[in-house]
């Protein structure tokens, strides 16, 4: 469990690391956290030649309400997002599904920016990304463009970054008041979800019910429609495609995902 040899060079800005990354092309990784790339590099799943580190530069660091968005910097790490009073009130499921990653040394050191473009459909702030409707501003060597929540993850690990991009920002409309639920089914306290479930004022999101989180389409229009939360549960596994591995096969996550809707829906707070 040793990774192959690379290079190291630190960008101290985000213009200095879209130059990196053009000068380096595919031999090259972003660093940010580390926490899902480092492990790739051990088991050999991702062999870079060249690491780029951005986590030390400042303007992809903070927290910030601008207009009527959250703003969150790409490299904000998960406890920073867990523990910020502005989120609590203008995103409070983004803070508290930050909360929820891993462990403290996890959130110590994870950023927003890293969990997004890892792109893991089982990871809980791209689920509640989705959910809160967010958007990521991507920055290239022809400037920045902003995709949205659900059409930045493309596939299984899988998202809209181009090669020669970065994430600097994570965008969220803010809602002070606005009613969310959030249930994440684990066997260990510190694992990814089996099953996730994020509700944010009749939008739905679930996490590992298929190669990307998923809006749940059909509970969405049945809500909008008059029905219960127990009756618009029960259509949460529509239109997903789960996969099968040791912790739960296709049906079992169906019902969870049944389940932890309506547990999201009817424990909303705001
Ligand atoms: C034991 C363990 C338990 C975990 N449990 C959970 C969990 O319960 N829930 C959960 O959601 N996650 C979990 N994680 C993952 C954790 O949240 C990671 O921090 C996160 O997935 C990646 O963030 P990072 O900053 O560490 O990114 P890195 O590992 O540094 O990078 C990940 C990928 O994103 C790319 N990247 C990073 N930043 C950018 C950027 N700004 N722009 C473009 N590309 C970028 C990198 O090149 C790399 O391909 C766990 C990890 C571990 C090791």
């Amino acid at each position: 469990m040793i990774a192959a040899s690379f290079d190291y060079v630190a960008a101290d800005s985000v213009a200095g690391a879209i130059e990196l990354l053009a000068e380096h092309g595919e031999d090259a990784k972003l660093l940010a956290g580390g926490h899902s790339l480092l492990p790739m590099m051990k088991l050999r799943l991702a062999t870079p030649e060249v690491l780029i580190d951005i986590g030390r530069i400042e303007e992809l660091r903070g927290i910030t309400a601008e207009g009527s968005d959250l703003v969150i910097g790409a490299a904000t790490r998960h406890g920073e997002l867990a523990a910020s009073a502005l989120a609590a009130e203008l995103a409070p499921l983004l803070a508290h599904a930050a909360a929820q990653v891993g462990d403290p040394q996890i959130r110590h050191r994870g950023t927003i920016g890293g969990s997004l473009a890892h792109g893991d459909p089982a990871a809980d702030l791209p689920m509640a990304l989705v959910a809160l409707g967010g958007s990521v501003v991507l920055a290239g060597p022809d400037g920045t463009r902003t995709v949205g929540a659900d059409d930045f993850f493309t596939g299984y690990f899988e998202t809209a970054l181009d090669p020669g991009e970065l994430l600097t920002q994570v965008r969220v409309p803010a809602a002070p008041g606005r009613p969310w639920g959030y249930q994440k089914f684990t066997r260990r306290a510190n694992d990814w979800a089996i099953v996730g479930v994020a509700a944010a004022d009749g939008r739905i999101a679930l996490a590992n019910m298929g190669p990307v989180p998923i809006r749940a389409r059909a509970v969405e229009a049945a809500l909008a429609g008059g029905a219960s939360p127990a009756q618009a549960a029960q259509a949460a596994a529509e239109g997903t495609s789960p996969g099968q591995d040791i912790h739960a096969d296709r049906g079992y996550r169906e019902h969870l995902a049944r389940v932890l809707t309506r547990r999201a829906l009817e424990g909303q707070t705001s």
